[in-house]
């Protein structure tokens, strides 16, 4: 059962730009809400640590005892290329390029989306909604916003407008943009639109007659606006008050912001509680993204196959990689910067086997209780990872004086010593013991691994019987095993 359900956490909540003490609406519980990918092609890195970051903090909050409710969605339909009202139906665009169904992109993204988490130890959201699984609460919230009299319908499209909206100077609460700036800063109307303003956005879309993915509503066959999807599935399933709203840093606008007018043009409330956002990944010092093509695959980075990177890395390294910084910084993709990883997380690793054999003592000449707390302390302030994964290190240090002699614990001390340290590094960053490979080499060390440690159990049973056919099989197989005074190795 929960041991640190009352500790207290700070978020930073982009709405009011501070940190803030993280009282949950409802005790015990946290509903949380993060924009899922939009399924046209394959995820890239940026994309990835995004989506790790809210892993990390829907893992802190299960272990800390709270009940998460986390629903990341997929959006399966209605964004448009330019990530506002222009341009073809991103999913559509690419099942015409491919002459393909738009249902065959998406399941085919959808598949790869969860497969790269799963490389990379991710836990399942509770709920993953789709946006066409969702059209009739889009519907009837377009309806509300309708008859609250903040939306407008031309030629069967639906428009949420903007200006009747910010007669409160409500546009922008969000991205601290001023309705004033952005009139200034977008083009007039070239006179095709349907709009009453540049500013307002479509709420529903008529669809073209070769637009294939339409659905029938009370204005038009058409779609939905992307904004509006995530009004319905995130309220749908968390209420219309929720705890937290998150997503990458660029969906801050116009994405979020519409998210906040819709809701409060349908229901006259803010829905979200605190808005995290989560900072971008970089590739050359500039936002790793596809559409400029300065980006890189999962599986790329892994296998070491891409001009980039002098060799492969594997899942548990990317992710150390990026636990490493402070999800609300920029973070550039580098080969030091990932060789840096493999060698930290290896030492500790090590130093997590390492505690298996330490021998205890009288007294502890360090306060392990103290040090857990400064761990909690750590992630209690806005998932601080970077300090998080320096407090470990104090913790390998200590490690290796106690196997050096320098230094002694007691068992209990040993206990929550060993307790703390496979929590943080496995149950909330998410690491793995073993790394995940693509390599058959390191598969095959593993593998032989698992069998040396067998070997050893055999024989201190003194079955020795079955440590010969461990040892003889394995070299009829190529592979030999040397006994030397620091263990067993291999060859072949
Ligand atoms: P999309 O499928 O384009 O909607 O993106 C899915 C998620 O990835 C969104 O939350 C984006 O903010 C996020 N994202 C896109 N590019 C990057 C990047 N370079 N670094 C971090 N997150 C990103
Ligand atoms: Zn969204």
């Amino acid at each position: 059962m929960p041991l640190y359900k009352d500790q207290t956490i700070k978020i930073y909540n982009t709405l009011s730009g501070e940190k803030e003490l993280f009282e949950p609406l409802t005790k015990g519980y946290v509903g949380m809400y993060v924009c899922g990918p939009t399924v046209y092609s394959n995820v890239h890195l940026g994309n990835v640590r995004t989506f790790m970051s809210f892993d990390m903090i829907f893992r802190y909050f299960q272990h800390l005892g709270y009940k998460v409710r986390y629903v990341r969605n997929i959006t399966d339909a209605g964004h448009l290329e330019d990530d506002a009202d222009r341009g073809e139906d991103k999913i559509t665009k690419k099942a015409r390029l491919e002459s393909i169904e738009p249902m065959e992109i998406v399941q085919r993204y959808t598949v790869d989306f969860h497969n790269v988490l799963n490389t990379f130890n991710f836990l399942s959201p509770s709920i993953e909604p789709t946006a066409t699984g969702h059209i009739i609460e889009q519907i009837e919230l377009i309806q509300n916003i309708i008859d609250n009299g903040f939306a407008y319908i031309k030629n069967g499209s639906v428009y949420f407008d903007v200006h009747k909206y910010n007669k409160n100077n409500e546009y922008g609460i969000l991205s601290k943009r001023k309705l004033e700036d952005l009139i200034h800063n977008t083009r007039a109307l070239d006179g095709q639109s349907d709009k009453k303003n540049p500013q307002d956005f479509a709420l529903w879309k008529r669809a073209e007659p070769t637009h294939i993915m339409r659905w029938p509503s009370p204005w038009s066959d058409g779609f939905p606006g992307w904004h509006l999807e995530c009004t319905a599935m995130s309220t749908k399933y968390l209420g219309e008050k929720f705890d937290i709203h998150g997503g990458g840093m660029d969906l801050k606008f116009p994405h979020h912001e519409c998210e906040i007018a819709q809701n409060q043009a349908a229901k006259g409330q803010s829905p979200v509680k605190y808005w995290m956002h989560a900072n971008m990944l970089e590739l050359n010092g500039s936002r790793m993204s596809k559409s400029s093509g300065n980006y890189i695959n999962p599986a790329e980075l892994i296998s070491g196959d891409n001009d980039i990177m002098s060799k492969g890395y594997s899942p548990s390294v990317v992710r150390f990689f990026m636990m490493q910084a402070s999800y609300r910084s920029v973070l550039d993709l580098t080969d030091d910067g990932l060789m840096g990883a493999e060698k930290g997380l290896h030492r500790l690793l090590d130093a997590i086997k390492t505690v298996e054999s330490l021998k205890t003592g009288n007294t502890s000449t360090i306060d392990i209780s103290e040090w857990q707390q400064k761990c909690y302390d750590s992630m209690n302030d806005d998932f601080n990872t970077p300090i998080l994964i320096a407090h470990l290190f104090e913790a390998v240090k200590f490690i290796n004086q106690i196997k050096a002699e320098k230094a002694t614990i007691t068992s209990a001390d040993l206990e929550l010593l060993k307790n703390t340290l496979n929590t943080f590094t496995f149950d909330i960053l998410g690491l793995e013991k073993e790394s995940k490979s693509n390599s058959g080499a390191e598969k095959l060390a593993s593998a032989v691994q698992i069998l040396i440690e067998l070997r050893k159990e055999a024989r201190l049973n003194k079955d020795f019987a079955l440590s010969d056919k461990i040892r003889d099989e394995l070299a009829e197989a190529g592979i030999q095993l040397n006994d030397g005074r620091d263990g067993t190795t291999f060859t072949y």
